[in-house]
């Protein structure tokens, strides 16, 4: 059975406790690989490894911090298909996807970064004839950067990648549902040089190791992405450290569809803003809000298109939903439309679970869902489900819509479908998310500062925006 390694001061190391977790394939249901089950000595080590190699990293030229992550994207571009399969067989989602989206995306990070620190610039103020001040960044030291399931290599090297650029050292820890591709990047940072203790991965569960970086005094800055629940753990650990957080956490995002929408964009679109790697994107619209006059023609198209979506083996071409991450999280999404039925809605398509035959027999798939009938207020439509179920709701007009798409206490993502383009601008501000869509979803620039507000998060990552939080600003006044 392969044993994934912690990577720790440049070296492949077993975990400390000599203990193993077991790592599943959501599509088969089989145990296939090993997950160290580290404890705090190894974060301990991590620590150690980071604060020895910081001062030297921290000094490197940008030319050459950026040339060596240039170098590291060059490997994930050529081992795009070993790193391909490994995300499809850890998480479930579809090959495809895997190869279209995630590990492209992790390459970019780095790509995206290495280059970005190339055209930072700091700041001056003349103060009249009286002074001259200057503010420039520096790297805050060491980063804590905890990453979840559902897009794994492409999360995680999403912290990684600017924590580094800045002159940072990391310690990182993957979501050990999905720990492979994690594992295969630190053998890609040995082949391109990386200093050692540069970037530290410590495997294992949430509670031990991502407690221990958390906890740890000598890590005053962290970066995380998953559930609001972490979080508020997070922000209730580190608040009396003053360490600075990024927390990237849940959603309940709002899809709002009006009559004069481009009908046809907005279905393809839908369609995949709804089900997309099994619906577990935290940007996954999950409330479909749709303007009264255009309800029924909706329903009756999207029940037809969501009807048609193949759930399968995530290795074949045909397959657009593939496996639910863990028998866990499948429990807890199966739990939610049970729930969603006690409420009074009524399933229009899927509901349950998909059994498949051959290799996948004992594998993780959930059909994709659509209910209605549901009031704003209720529990499936106030709460995280994360996985391939969305519900309808008609609406009149601006006012009703704004009212109920604000009504969680999430604020991540919401999308817009309208031909009107004052009314959308005048949507856009009135709801309370940092990420808006209009007439796209998912249509991402890397330079844009990424986000939400209320209970699904604090801070932004993107652009300049992720450099300067694993940095801290300095001003030095000289009078004249
Ligand atoms: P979790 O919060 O359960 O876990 C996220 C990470 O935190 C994992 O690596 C986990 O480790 C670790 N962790 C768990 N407990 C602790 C702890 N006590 N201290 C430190 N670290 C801990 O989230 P999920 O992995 O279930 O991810 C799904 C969630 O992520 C959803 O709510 C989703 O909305 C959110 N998300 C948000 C995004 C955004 O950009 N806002 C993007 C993507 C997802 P382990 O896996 O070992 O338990």
């Amino acid at each position: 059975m392969q044993k994934i390694l912690n990577y720790i001061n440049g070296e492949l190391k077993e975990p400390t406790p000599a203990k193993w977790v077991d790592n599943y394939n959501p599509a088969t249901g089989e145990v296939y690989s090993l997950i160290p089950d580290s404890d705090e000595r190894d974060v301990q080590n991590a620590v150690d490894a980071g604060l020895a190699a910081f001062p030297l990293w921290a000094s490197t030229p940008r030319e050459e911090r950026s040339r060596i992550m240039l170098r590291i994207a060059e490997l994930i571009e050529q081992k795009m298909d070993t790193l391909t399969e490994a995300e499809s067989i850890d998480n479930g989602k579809p090959l495809w996807l895997a190869n279209k989206v995630d590990i492209p995306r992790a390459r970019d990070n780095f790509k995206f970064f290495a280059t970005a620190i190339l055209h930072e610039h700091s700041e001056a103020y003349q103060t009249d004839n009286e002074a001259i001040n200057y503010s420039y960044h520096t790297p805050v030291g060491l980063a804590g950067c905890i990453s979840p399931w559902n897009l794994p290599l492409y999360l995680f090297t999403w912290k990684i990648a600017p924590a580094i650029a800045a002159g940072c050292c990391v310690i990182a820890k993957p979501s050990e549902v999905t720990p492979m591709t994690a594992f295969m990047l630190s053998e890609i940072c040995i082949e391109a040089g990386l200093p050692k203790g540069v970037l530290n991965i410590v495997h294992g569960l949430g509670p031990k190791v991502g407690a221990a970086i958390i906890e740890h005094p000598m890590i005053p800055a962290i970066s995380f992405t998953g559930g609001t629940k972490t979080g508020q753990y997070i922000a209730r650990t580190a608040a009396p450290m003053f360490k600075k957080l990024s927390l990237e956490l849940g959603g309940k995002n709002p899809n709002i569809i009006f009559a004069d929408c481009d009908f046809e964009e907005m279905m393809k679109v839908t369609v995949q803003s709804s089900f997309s790697n099994q619906g577990q994107i935290c940007l996954c619209g999950s409330r479909l809000f749709i303007e009264e006059s255009i309800y029924e023609k909706f329903k009756t198209e999207f029940i037809a298109r969501v009807a048609k979506l193949k759930v399968g083996d995530p290795n074949e071409k045909e397959t657009k939903v593939g496996a639910i991450v863990s028998l866990q999280h499948k429990e807890k999404i199966l739990s939610y439309i049970q729930l969603a039925k006690e409420e009074g809605g009524k399933i229009l398509v899927g509901g349950g679970e998909v059994k498949l035959d051959g290799r996948c027999t004992n594998g993780y798939f959930i059909s994709p869902t659509l209910i209605e009938g549901l009031p704003h207020t209720c529990r499936t439509n106030q709460e995280e489900i994360f996985g391939p179920v969305v519900t309808l709701t008609p609406f009149k007009n601006e006012e009703e819509v704004l009212m109920k798409a604000n009504s969680t206490q999430y604020g991540l993502a919401a999308t817009i479908w309208t031909s009107d383009l004052k009314r959308a601008h005048r949507m856009a501000h009135k709801i309370h998310c940092g990420i808006i869509w209009i007439n796209c979803w998912l249509l991402r620039d890397l330079r844009t500062p990424f986000g939400g507000m209320k209970q699904s998060g604090v801070g932004r990552e993107g652009g300049f925006e992720a450099l300067r939080f694993f940095t801290e600003v300095k001003n030095v006044c000289v009078k004249l």
